[in-house]
């Protein structure tokens, strides 16, 4: 029954011993006790004189063999591990019970060594797990000993089955004891990036609000020591958020409490921290929701960003550009002034008044250009303060008309208001909503030549106070009106005139997001178009004014 030709570097273990039956160490794995039990049991039933469980690996290879009925020497001197050829053999294919009579005259048969005890009837078995042959159970009587029967065929058959089983449960186990394995090393992986990142990582539970995990960074930015099971009243009554305009930002509105009411990602949103010792940082805050896992709901995770040391450089930018920017506006502002005294010395000299008024537009043109430049840089630096009070639609857009009216554009064009005096009162940086209603008024002014209307009124979408600055103008084409609040972007072909640097509708944009406001376009090329945006009102805007 055992051919010797094997592949002899394989890992293999024989379970045999004097007694006669496989003899296991006391802490031997359960798997091992029960395979180990099979082929005595297997004899029992069958009165067989030896028995033989063997596993093969998933190389084919045969692995272990438990042996019964043979001494711990007799296994030994059969040799190296055997191959399950010949005899063996023909159970790999078909998985049938063999039932022989005598293995020396079956066909197959072949590679028997010397040293084999003498053996005659054989009765074998493939078990089977996961879909493939994972053992062999065999048994074998010796010469003088009679047959195997139809009915040793079915007790050996309920044998195999015990096997089949305690290979299964090994193998689940296994898979189990892996998952976990991985699990916790996924576990400890999580913690070391948490602890060790250089942003504050926060989980908070979706339900409850309460603290599941957080990162020492996140304790250290904030000033409050925070743990596990903290709940929201603990963690969040020391900690004030304010938004760069100075306004607070209540907690609802912070981005982990928008992700645990709307279950979307929220922010990054740019808060300034006041913590318990009173020290201020200025913080980007973004969170993502985390799916319920088979145990627990779903939670939140929140990335808190000390960026501190970007306002810092921001800072030293700003002052670079405001130094360039003054530097450049300054002669230009001279060179202004000292064209202006040189009118009344044209003495009715109309080519050279007309060279001078040239001059005069380009001046203010490049002043423009360099405002916007100085603008947009602070803005995106993030260091464009909003001096916020009571403010009333009416008032500012009737000192923007009176500018319009003053402008080089506007001058001799029609430009009306249509604002109702009662609107609600703004809560806003007057001189800040001032340059956007210059902007949409001068733009509507380049752009057109009938009149320009300013109109406002109550947003019917519930945004508060809707201004729109409507002309019946050149429009913008379709696909531009998404674009035109981008930054140097600009609307090219057609009969557009002047230079500009494509910034003052990005101004606007920046200015009005900042108030918490929209803005948008509606267009129709060749007829005309209308720039809207909208202000939240007083009473729902404030907060706290600090
Ligand atoms: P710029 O400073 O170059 O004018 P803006 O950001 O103010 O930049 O405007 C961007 C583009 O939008 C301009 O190039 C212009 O073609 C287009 N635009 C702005 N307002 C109007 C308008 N009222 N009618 C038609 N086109 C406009």
């Amino acid at each position: 029954m055992i051919s010797t030709d094997a592949a002899l570097s394989r890992p293999f273990r024989l379970y045999a011993s004097e007694s006669g039956e496989p003899e296991l160490a006391h802490d031997a794995p359960q798997r091992t006790q029960v395979l180990a039990s099979v082929p005595t049991l297997a004899r029992k039933l069958t009165g067989a004189d030896y028995a033989a469980l063997t596993l093969i690996g998933r190389s084919g290879q045969i692995e272990q063999m438990f042996i019964s009925g043979m001494s711990q020497a007799e296994a030994d001197k059969i040799g190296d591990p055997p191959v399950g050829k010949g005899l063996l053999g023909l159970m790999i294919p078909d998985g049938d019970i063999i039932l022989v009579e005598d293995r020396s005259r079956h066909p197959k048969s072949s590679g028997y060594p010397d040293t084999h005890p003498p053996m005659k009837a054989v009765l074998g078995i493939a078990v089977e797990d996961d879909g493939r042959h994972a053992a062999n159970l065999y048994l074998a009587n010796k010469p003088e000993s009679g047959p195997f029967t139809e009915e040793d065929s079915v007790s050996v058959e309920s044998v195999a089955r015990l096997a089949a089983t305690a290979l299964e449960n090994a193998r689940l186990y296994e898979r189990e004891v892996r998952a976990r394995h991985i699990a916790d090393e996924s576990r400890s992986w999580l913690q070391a990036v948490i602890s060790e990142a250089r942003v504050g990582i926060l989980v908070i539970d979706s339900a409850d609000g309460s603290i599941l995990l957080s990162s020492p960074e996140a304790s250290r930015i904030v000033g409050v020591p925070l743990e596990s099971g903290m709940l929201p009243d603990a963690y969040q009554s020391p900690i004030r958020c304010f938004a760069p305009t100075g306004l607070e930002i209540p907690y609802e509105k912070l981005p982990f409490s928008e992700t645990r009411s709307t279950g979307k990602s929220s922010g990054p949103l740019e808060v300034v921290c006041q913590r318990p010792d009173g020290g201020r940082l200025p913080l980007l805050i973004s969170a993502a929701p985390l799916p319920a896992g088979g145990t627990r709901g779903g939670a939140v995770i929140a990335v808190l960003q000390d960026v501190t040391r970007l306002k810092e450089l921001d800072e030293v930018k700003r002052d670079f550009l405001s130094m360039i920017t003054h530097d450049l506006r300054s002669p230009l502002a001279t060179i202004k002034g000292l064209i202006t005294e040189l009118v009344p010395s044209l003495d009715g000299d109309s080519e050279l008044h007309s060279d001078i008024e040239a001059i005069d537009e380009e001046i203010d043109q490049t002043i423009e250009l360099v405002s916007n430049l100085l603008d947009m840089s602070r803005i995106e630096a993030g260091a464009y303060p909003l001096d916020m009070e009571i403010a009333h639609l009416i008032d500012m857009s009737g000192d923007a008309i009176a500018r319009a009216r003053r402008s080089r554009v506007g001058m001799d064009r029609e430009v009306k208001a249509d604002v109702p005096a009662d609107l609600p009162a703004l809560f806003a940086d007057p001189s800040q909503l001032g340059r956007v209603l210059d902007n949409l008024l001068s733009n509507a002014l380049k752009y057109s030549i009938g009149p320009v209307i300013l109109h406002s009124r109550i947003d019917e979408g519930g945004g508060g106070v809707r201004t729109s600055v409507i002309d019946s103008g050149i429009g913008i084409p379709g696909e531009d009106t998404e674009l035109v609040f981008d930054k140097f972007f600009r609307v090219t072909g057609g009969p557009r005139a002047g230079r500009g640097a494509g910034l003052g509708l990005a101004i606007c944009k920046a200015i009005v997001n900042a108030h918490g406001g929209e803005v948008g376009v509606n267009s129709t090329l060749g007829e005309g178009s209308e720039f809207w945006f909208t202000m939240p009102v007083y009473k729902n805007t404030i907060t706290d004014q600090n």
